[in-house]
């Protein structure tokens, strides 16, 4: 005898008997209800529907030969019910409780509990799971201890819009949700924990894409006494185990790194995707040769020529180009020049520009053949490189030339400390303002600031940034020379970051540390088009939760508890 409670998925009479597929989140298995052996069950199963919840005992057997489902785990087996019990009965669902239906994400996510009993869902949910259990599991092993840190807390220095939430009893003020528990890992540091790490929720009130939730989980760490090496390697370690038990697949460590330089010049940006090849080159020495007006005023503006080769593409047709062309205009680029490589010779408009002899010189530098198609964009490097980085990605996927399949991690290091924000006109720090700088580059804070590199590091998997630290700063007067350095005055940086300004004083020890964001990490370990995916209710892209319409109206009395006056006008 076994008893199997569930879901109804399907009912399917067949003359006499009738058959359900019956769904737990182990998956289906087939009850059969037999009118000759169990008369009036058999009868009570003619109004089974969909999402029932039921309980059926019975016997489980064979199944008849030429009846065994080889697609299902429990398809050689069949429970013949003797006992029924309508533990639920279910409203016709607004969408099938299937894999492969077309809904729309908006009603997926009113009734998001039916959208998650899907299967893929439920295996989503598992695998995010199974990730957190390998990372714990590791971690434990390292001696890592789990801190939890602080929600309600005060603005921390990421860089996005805060969520702000109103204290009642400290009428007008107010904290804020932690953008990242940067400060108090830190602080834990300096307390002599050594290594932490937290499965922490993050909000940034950010404008929203699609790979962005207003709350993300990261897998956050500090360390102690470790360098940027032990820190990367550890992460390695760690993300190797979390492929192999997810995944079953073995990854080959140490990552390739690449210094924010060089993956700017070849990639065009600073999350690379390395599963394919389309490097971007710089021809501006030998384009300085051509009698081309805009490659010679571009350069004569300290301007630069990249350019990019398409294996095998000279086929393409004079309306492809021009398509080619409008997506690099799209992408903030003046115009697009391109060149088709032939046996016998070259073919393009500026052609009688350029010259045979240079265009020679060119596929050679290029390691360009006959049947290549050359792109050229000449523009200040910034731009340049924002076309070529964009345009790479975009003719990667237009000619899937991006293999299925593949995991390709690469460390970024060697980051600016530094940006310059024109809006703002004074530096901001490209990863916080926590960040240490490269040793040598120390004397360069006064002299030549944007020239400084950080001690920071992001990992970047399949050209999407999964996770970023650093190095920090542990001493107080290099950490005040960098607020300074900021724009922040001293009594702002008292008030902001005092309390870890004063915890340096107390023999802060050298210490370091990384975030990964588990959402993305989750969502390609899926397989899966968006992080909603992967996150049991996540929000829309105007930060609505439709399953319980969060954000809503709160009464006058609670609004009137927080001090809180409106002016919006209904
Ligand atoms: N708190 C940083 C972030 O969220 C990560 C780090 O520096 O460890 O980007």
């Amino acid at each position: 005898m076994a008893t199997l409670m569930g879901w109804v998925q399907s009912r399917r009479d067949h003359g006499g008997l009738i058959f359900i597929d019956l769904r737990d989140r182990e998956g289906i298995t087939q009850v059969v209800f037999n009118p000759t052996l169990s008369p009036d069950i058999h009868k009570q199963a003619h109004d089974l529907r969909s999402e029932d919840v039921i309980a059926v005992g019975g016997k489980v057997e064979a199944r008849p030969e030429g009846t065994v489902n080889i697609h299902l785990s429990t398809g050689q087996v069949e429970l013949i019910a003797d006992e029924l019990e309508i533990l639920n009965p279910s409203k016709t669902p607004p969408f099938p409780i299937e894999d492969n239906v077309l809904v729309s994400e908006n009603l997926r996510l009113k009734y998001r509990y039916l959208d998650l009993r899907r299967p893929r869902m439920l295996a989503n949910l598992r695998r995010r799971h199974q990730i957190l259990r390998v990372v714990r599991n590791f971690l434990d092993g390292y001696g890592f201890i789990e801190v939890e840190t602080p929600q309600l807390t005060k603005s921390t220095p990421e860089g996005a819009r805060d969520y702000l939430v109103p204290s009642r009893v400290n009428p007008g003020q107010f904290y804020a949700l932690p953008q990242s528990p940067q400060l108090f890992k830190q602080i834990l540091m300096v307390a002599g924990i050594e290594r932490y790490y937290q499965v922490a929720r993050c909000f940034r009130d950010e404008d929203l894409r699609s790979d962005r939730q207003p709350e993300f989980t990261q897998i956050d760490f500090e360390l102690s006494f470790v360098d940027r090496d032990d820190i990367l390697s550890l992460m390695e370690t760690m993300l190797t185990e979390v492929f192999q038990m997810v995944k079953g697949l073995r990854l080959s460590t140490p990552f390739p790194r690449l210094s924010y330089q060089e993956a700017m010049e070849r990639y065009g940006s600073d999350k690379p995707d390395l599963r394919f090849g389309l490097e971007i080159h710089d021809v501006s020495s030998l384009a300085a040769d051509s009698s081309f007006q805009v490659f010679q005023e571009t350069l004569n503006r300290k301007g630069v020529v990249k350019a990019m080769v398409l294996d095998g593409k000279a086929t393409l047709s004079r309306k492809e180009l021009d398509e080619l062309t409008e997506a690099a205009k799209a992408l903030g680029a003046k115009g697009l020049a391109w060149v088709k490589v032939s046996p016998e010779g070259f073919e393009s408009p500026i052609v009688k520009f350029l010259g045979e002899p240079l265009l020679r010189k060119l596929s050679v530098a290029l390691s360009a053949k006959a049947g290549d198609l050359l792109l050229f964009v000449a523009d200040q490097l910034k731009v340049a490189r924002e076309v070529m980085g964009g345009l790479r990605v975009q003719l990667a996927e237009r000619f899937q030339l991006i293999p299925a399949d593949q995991f390709r991690f690469v460390w970024v290091t060697d980051f600016p400390l530094l940006e310059y924000d024109e809006t703002e006109q004074r530096y901001v720090a490209m990863h916080h303002p926590f960040t240490s700088p490269l040793d040598e580059d120390l004397p360069l804070l006064e002299t030549d600031p944007k020239r400084v590199r950080a001690k920071a590091y992001d990992l970047v998997l399949n050209g999407s940034e999964i996770g970023g630290g650093s190095i920090r700063i542990h001493r107080r007067e290099i950490q005040s020379g960098m607020f300074k350095l900021l724009g922040i005055d001293p009594v702002s940086a008292q008030e902001k970051f005092g309390f870890l300004l004063e915890a340096f004083e107390y023999g802060a020890p050298p210490h370091g540390g990384i975030a990964f964001g588990l959402d993305r990490l989750a969502m390609i370990l899926s397989g899966a088009e968006s992080i909603r995916d992967v996150i049991a209710f996540p929000k829309t892209q105007k930060a609505i939760c439709l399953l319980s319409d969060a954000p809503s109206h709160v009464t006058e009395q609670q609004l009137k508890e927080l001090h809180i006056k409106t002016d919006i006008v209904e």
